[in-house]
């Protein structure tokens, strides 16, 4: 007999375990969290561990509205109105090459929001705390799990036992649910790692989002409230780590060379964090009594803000036939359910990741060549406004349709 009895147990607390959590306790479906994580509600944002903000597009946050946890975040988040990419000028050349994607030519709303990681932990924690059917588990850790006739036993650092038809593997790229369920994966890394920090600026923002193609990736600033910014700079991993150990004025330094004046005077703030580069797919997103999802699934180099945004559409996916499943009185183990789960974000996966994997080679390059068609197909896109605005709208959605979690369907409590 186990300690905890639940209908679905999740391993791991990231923002996408949070996420299933609080849409299947929203719906009323006992569940059980484990969460290696301390809660840290007083923490303020920029003293968190994970100093990073995620840039949410519309159809994530309908998925946090309908989870309930969205209110919250509101004094946090920030209108992503413009995205703006410049390929900077190689070698000679004078001029820099940007092009602006202004979601107010397709929208009335912008792109998305920017959101810090800690405040959106905060929230998804509150909101779990209200749910009577979600018992969330932090400072937690699976240590060990075996198949049973009933589902996954797990055996928890807290020196209890868990039990569920159905486990969910939310515990990121090294997932021990991928790895004990002998669900085979590949990965590959790259020679960069993203560098992050905050910055507060004398000019404002505008709500701009500035990606800067330097040739060892991307740099990009995306606006926070007030004057202030989040960084994602993509570097060389060996230079990532010199500039690191650099003390502030030293790596403010180099952070103002990069920024190149944008935003008028720019001082450092909070916590700076390095997050090596990396890209993993496993073979199948599921296997009897269990389910993966998120990074435990699947994996991007962080460009184009898509990793979370893509985790979140498998979270309102299962979350959506798990829902359906149990109002129907059936088991949310079905084997045919996990098989219908992996169908259906397979192709949303397999496309993110390859165009992901491209354009973080195709922008990372100092080839003169490469670099020439980049101009070409940055002037492209700014002279031919259909293309510019298929573009915009393809980032935006799934190609296959935006899930109804997303889309605005609330959640029903089965009674
Ligand atoms: C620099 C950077 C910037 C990014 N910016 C964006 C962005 O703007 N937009 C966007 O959509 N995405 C962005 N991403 C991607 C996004 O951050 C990730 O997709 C997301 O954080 C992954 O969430 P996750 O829950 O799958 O995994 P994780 O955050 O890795 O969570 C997994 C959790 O499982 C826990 N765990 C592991 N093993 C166990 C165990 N045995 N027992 C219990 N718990 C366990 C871990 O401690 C961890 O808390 C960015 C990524 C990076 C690196």
């Amino acid at each position: 007999m186990a300690d905890y009895t639940s209908q679905v147990q999740i391993v791991g607390g990231g923002l996408a375990g949070l996420s299933l959590a609080a849409a299947l306790g929203t719906a009323g479906i006992k569940t059980l969290l484990i969460d290696l994580e301390p809660e840290s509600y007083d923490t303020p944002f920029e003293e968190a561990k994970d100093n990073r903000t995620t840039a949410l597009i519309q159809n994530s946050i309908n998925l946090l509205k309908a989870c309930g946890a969205w209110d919250g975040c509101e004094d946090y988040a920030t209108a992503l109105t413009v995205m703006r990419i410049v390929n900077l000028p190689r070698g000679q050349q004078k001029h820099s090459n940007s092009t602006d994607f202004d979601s107010r030519e397709i929208e009335n709303s912008p792109f998305g929001f920017n959101v810090p990681n800690s405040v959106l932990r905060r929230v998804l924690c509150t909101r779990l705390n209200n749910l009577p059917e979600v018992t969330h588990l932090t400072s937690t850790k699976m240590e060990k799990m075996a198949q049973t006739s009933e589902g996954y036993q797990l055996t928890l650092s807290n020196d209890k036992s868990s039990i569920a038809a159905l486990t969910i593997g939310a515990d990121g790229k090294n997932s021990a649910c991928r790895k004990t369920a002998g669900i085979k994966s590949m990965s590959w890394s790259y020679p960069q790692t993203a560098i992050t920090c905050y910055i507060e600026h004398s000019k404002s923002h505008q709500n701009v989002s500035t990606e800067t193609h330097y040739p060892a990736g991307p740099f990009t600033l995306v606006p926070m409230m007030g004057k202030r910014s989040s960084i994602v700079w993509v570097e060389e991993t060996r230079l990532a780590k010199k500039y690191l150990a650099l003390g502030d004025d030293e790596f403010s330094e180099e952070l103002i060379n990069k920024i190149k004046g944008r935003l008028g005077s720019v001082k450092l703030f909070g916590k700076r964090g390095g997050f090596p580069i990396s890209a993993m797919l496993s073979d199948h997103f599921y296997s009897p009594n269990l389910a993966l999802i998120a990074e435990a699934a699947h994996a991007l180099p962080p460009i184009a803000a898509q990793g979370l945004n893509l985790s979140l559409r498998d979270v309102a996916v299962l979350a959506e036939l798990l829902i359906d499943q149990n109002k129907a009185d059936k088991a949310l183990n079905d084997i045919e359910l996990l098989k219908e789960y992996d169908r259906a974000r397979r192709f949303d996966v397999v496309s993110r990741l390859a165009a992901a994997d491209g354009l973080n080679r195709f922008a990372s390059n100092d080839s003169a060549i490469l670099h020439k068609v980049r101009d070409i197909g940055l002037s492209a896109v700014r002279n031919f406004s259909p293309l510019r605005h298929l573009m915009m709208k393809s980032g935006m959605t799934s190609p296959l349709g935006t899930p109804s979690l997303m889309s605005g369907k609330e959640i029903e409590r089965n009674q």
